[in-house]
């Protein structure tokens, strides 16, 4: 197992998309593709007691209607200390092993179930969970931490952040043959904080008081907001501690909207999602970024919440920030078909979203152009030594880095939509996200172009020139990549 170390430079204010970073994923979150019978969806019940002024955290839920699997762990917060496991009925109490190197994220401890022999597992329909953490609370301007991200239970003074995924709050089932995590559950949780102002669980509306029974019968990754906030409704959106004035936020959400409508257009489908809005403080000093867990985009900075950059003066930030945004509604609209799993899939995840973003940014603004996103993105990618994406593919996570999610392999995309076709390009994505597959890995993805390509000849060229080698990168194409192109046009004329 290899960790990606975070490698960007902290001196500077960071601001960043969904970081995942800090810590690395091992492998990227399986989908859940929802069908009541082969895979059902882990139901999670019980009581959460939360105290953000002392950072605690005491757990006592059971995670019942578990999928039928048989490799598994069960990935919980390495900060949350274990009473026991239980029977969901309560009547036994289970021996139980556990790791320290994480299968799938930095944060979590893996547990599981011994079966009766010593390869084996066992694994129940519920199992009955106890746990406590204790966190530390700190306020980002007395005494900040070093760094914040989005797998961290951060206590920042006034509330809890809690991501319902990557932190593993709440156990998680992972399934180790289909690369598969169960974050996404159906919930029935009642919440006990007595310093909070206002309680948050993804999937539900936000609640005023110190105490809510919030129930949720949809999937939903139960990301948590607990503490000191507020909350308002606009136009079906919910905005959640929004340092915006309702004027500003109306004209965010304007916004917002148009990027939401290109995106429509482009992708062929309407995302139903009404979206949630939220802004918190990180406990580090310098990170700021954004993420998407659907339906909600949160935000994290200490300066005004990322959206207010739609609305700055200055030509060249709107621009930027609108490319954050429509990032992170990619990821909605991406997220209602398809969560990609595999090593390659976060690749995909990430650099289609930022794909549609450049489309929809290059289309609402004149000012710049898809040349000019691709020229850039290629800059950044070429300041270090550029591998192709097979051999990335083929690292086993080692060259999968932000470089390659962001820049990289966007730019390929891009250079593709121009050289090829935006409808092959598009066909491809619907591909992606609907075809079955287990894995959506390098070889899922390249057949899929193949068959949006439809000509043999001329996808072994594609394939030949931007999967599996860099000659794309250069203005100065190499032989190799002249008689690429040539073969490409040529198939491509004969089409
Ligand atoms: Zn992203």
């Amino acid at each position: 197992m290899t960790h990606i170390p975070h490698s960007l430079p902290l001196s500077i204010r960071l601001i960043q998309y969904c970081v995942y970073t800090g810590f690395l994923l091992l492998s990227y979150p399986a989908l859940a593709e929802y069908s009541a019978t082969s895979n059902p969806v882990p139901h999670l019940s019980g009581t959460l007691e939360v105290s953000v002024a002392t950072g605690t955290i005491e757990a006592d839920v059971t995670v019942g209607n578990l999928p039928r699997v048989q490799d598994y762990t069960f990935q919980l917060n390495s900060g949350l200390n274990l009473h026991n496991i239980r029977s969901g009925d309560l009547a036994a109490t289970y021996h139980y092993r556990r790791t320290a190197l994480p299968e799938r994220f930095h944060e979590s401890l893996s547990y599981w179930l011994p079966g009766s022999d010593s390869n084996s597992k066992y694994l129940p329909q519920a199992l009955h969970w106890n746990y406590t953490g204790k966190y530390p609370v700190i306020d980002a301007l007395e005494n900040p931490a070093a760094f914040d991200w989005k797998g961290n239970i951060a206590f920042n003074g006034g509330t809890l952040r809690a991501d319902g995924m990557q932190t593993a709050w709440f156990p998680q089932l992972y399934d180790k043959d289909s690369d598969k995590l169960f974050y996404e559950v159906t919930y029935d949780l009642k919440i006990s904080c007595n310093d909070c102002r206002a309680i948050f669980v993804n999937g539900s509306h936000p609640v005023l008081g110190t105490q809510a029974h919030l129930i949720s019968k949809d999937p939903v990754e139960p990301l948590l907001l607990l503490g000191d906030f507020s909350f308002s409704e606009q136009a079906g959106n919910v905005l959640i501690n929004s340092p915006l004035s309702p004027a500003d936020a109306e004209r965010v959400l304007t916004r917002l909207t148009a990027i939401k409508q290109k995106m429509a257009k482009l992708l062929g489908w309407q995302s139903d999602s009404g979206l949630t809005f939220l802004s918190t403080t990180p406990v580090s000093k310098a990170n700021a970024w954004m993420w998407v867990s659907i339906p909600s985009i949160v935000s994290v900075d200490h300066d005004d919440d990322l959206l207010a950059g739609l609305l700055s003066e200055d030509l060249e930030k709107r621009i930027s920030y609108s490319q954050f945004a429509a990032h992170e509604l990619a990821h909605v609209f991406i997220g209602e078909r398809r969560q990609f799993n595999s090593d390659f899939g976060f690749i995909l995840s990430e650099s289609l979203a930022e794909y549609l973003a450049s489309l929809v940014v290059s289309d609402l603004f004149a000012e710049t152009s898809m040349d000019e996103i691709t020229q850039k993105k290629l800059q950044r990618a070429a300041r270090s030594p550029l591998h192709s994406l097979r051999e990335i593919s083929e690292s086993g996570g080692e060259l999968n880095n932000d470089t390659v999610r962001y820049q990289q392999a966007p730019a390929i995309w891009l250079l593709l939509d121009k050289n090829l076709s935006r409808a092959v390009m598009l066909n491809w994505v619907e591909r992606l996200l609907t075809q079955q597959t287990k894995l959506t890995d390098y070889a899922f993805a390249s057949e899929q172009l193949r068959a949006s390509i439809g000509d043999e000849l001329l996808a072994d060229a594609i394939l030949h020139q931007y999967f599996e080698g860099t000659g794309y990168s250069t203005n100065n194409p190499s032989k190799e990549m002249r008689e690429a192109n040539a073969t490409s046009a040529k198939a491509l004329e004969s089409r």
